[in-house]
């Protein structure tokens, strides 16, 4: 029987109608209108349409988005600048720097300015920090938006052998922190891997959820999927003009008992979880 299809769209869709109640009742309660700051810095053609799409969102669920588009050219003392004032502007509770950054500015410096309590992408090592200790103030918005799939989806996540293929700052690693916390949609034991991961096929067939962020197109193929596995795709690779997810989608099929599509799966999930932290800074700065 071919898996079972994980529509990471249909599920954020509930998401965001849920939250903008959410949010309307907020507003009602406190006057205060949550407000996300986004920074766009140079022209990268994708990082404007992740942008775009995000402040959208935004719209669709009654939360205020600004955006602050830079040159190119922005040196690192200019855009410290900017969130220093986003940092000090009270009607701003959310402020996400969009990846990546022109060669000429340090990330890293970027992303340790954020205030920790407007940090809705949850990169700040405050925010990381916390995550590690198991008390999160916010959550990394993909991994969160994979951690509610696995638990829409019905998955067995408690004690379950968990995989994850990749170890980035903004996938890999905090999901891997996540799921193997103590408490509910957790307590997974987790292995981690990477590019200088020895005998990967044997470690990936172990996983009853096998979770993919590497970025390599349609990587995953099926002979390293245990059969009945739930499979979580991750990537978005552009092939010929396509977008294909880190995960033969096709061959997958065939073995998993549930998969996510690319697109389709994770990524609007990554949105409604930037709306959901973009709340809940409000609500740390209405102290509601
Ligand atoms: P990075 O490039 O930062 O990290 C990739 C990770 O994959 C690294 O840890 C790397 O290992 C590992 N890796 C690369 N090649 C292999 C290999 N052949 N075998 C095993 N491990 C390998 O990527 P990100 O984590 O930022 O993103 C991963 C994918 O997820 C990308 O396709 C990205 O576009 C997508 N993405 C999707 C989002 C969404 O909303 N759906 C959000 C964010 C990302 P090493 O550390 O050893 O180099």
């Amino acid at each position: 029987m071919p898996a079972a299809i994980i529509d990471g769209k249909a599920i954020a869709a509930q998401i965001r109608v849920a939250l903008g109640s959410e949010v309307a009742e907020f507003s009602g309660q406190t006057g205060v209108t949550p407000h996300l700051a986004a920074v766009l810095v140079g022209d990268d053609p994708a990082s404007a349409v992740y942008v775009r799409n995000k402040q959208r969102a935004c719209d669709k669920a009654g939360i205020k988005s600004t955006l602050h588009r830079l040159s190119a050219e922005t040196t690192q003392a200019e855009l410290l600048e900017l969130i220093e004032q986003l940092n000090n502007a009270n009607d701003v509770h959310g402020i996400l720097c969009q990846l990546p950054l022109p060669q000429q500015i340090n990330e890293l410096a970027i992303l340790d300015a954020i205030s920790p309590l407007k940090d809705v992408d949850a990169f700040h090592p405050e925010n990381v920090g916390l995550i590690v200790q198991g008390r999160p103030r916010f959550l990394p918005c993909t991994p969160h938006g994979v951690q509610q799939l696995l638990v829409e989806s019905a998955a067995e996540i408690e004690g379950a052998n968990v995989v994850v293929l990749g170890r980035s700052e903004i996938v890999g690693k905090p999901m891997a922190l996540m799921l193997v916390q103590k408490g509910k949609a957790a307590n997974a034991t987790v292995t981690i891997c990477h590019s200088r991961t020895k005998g990967l096929a044997e470690i990936t067939r172990t996983a009853d959820i096998l979770i993919a962020a590497i970025g390599r197109a349609n990587f995953v193929t099926g002979d390293m999927i245990k059969p009945g596995a739930t499979v979580i795709d991750v990537g978005i690779n552009r092939v010929d003009d396509k977008l294909v997810g880190d995960v033969d989608f096709a061959a997958a099929s065939e073995v998993a008992a549930a998969i996510t599509p690319v697109p389709g799966g994770v990524g609007p999930m990554t949105i409604a979880m930037l709306l959901k932290n973009t709340v809940a800074a409000a609500r740390i700065a209405a102290n509601a």
